[in-house]
């Protein structure tokens, strides 16, 4: 591994929180989407643990704070 993947490791992986299967990590979703109105998150499977994990999901009209 390059020190580039082992960081994309890092940060893709080892710092999310892990679920075991997919329906796990949709309820997650939902309660996050819920609790945190307007932050809207995706899943995805995870190449390394073969696990799920969340990520967010950047809205393209929503302001990047340049003013
Ligand atoms: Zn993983």
């Amino acid at each position: 591994m390059t020190n580039a993947e082992v960081q994309h490791w890092i940060k893709s992986c080892l710092r999310k929180a892990r679920y075991g299967d997919e329906e796990k990590a949709l309820r997650s979703v939902d309660r996050c989407q819920r609790e945190r109105p307007g932050v809207h998150l995706r899943i995805y499977a995870c190449d390394y643990c073969h696990g799920w994990h969340l990520t967010k999901v950047r809205q393209q009209h929503e302001s990047v704070g340049i003013h």
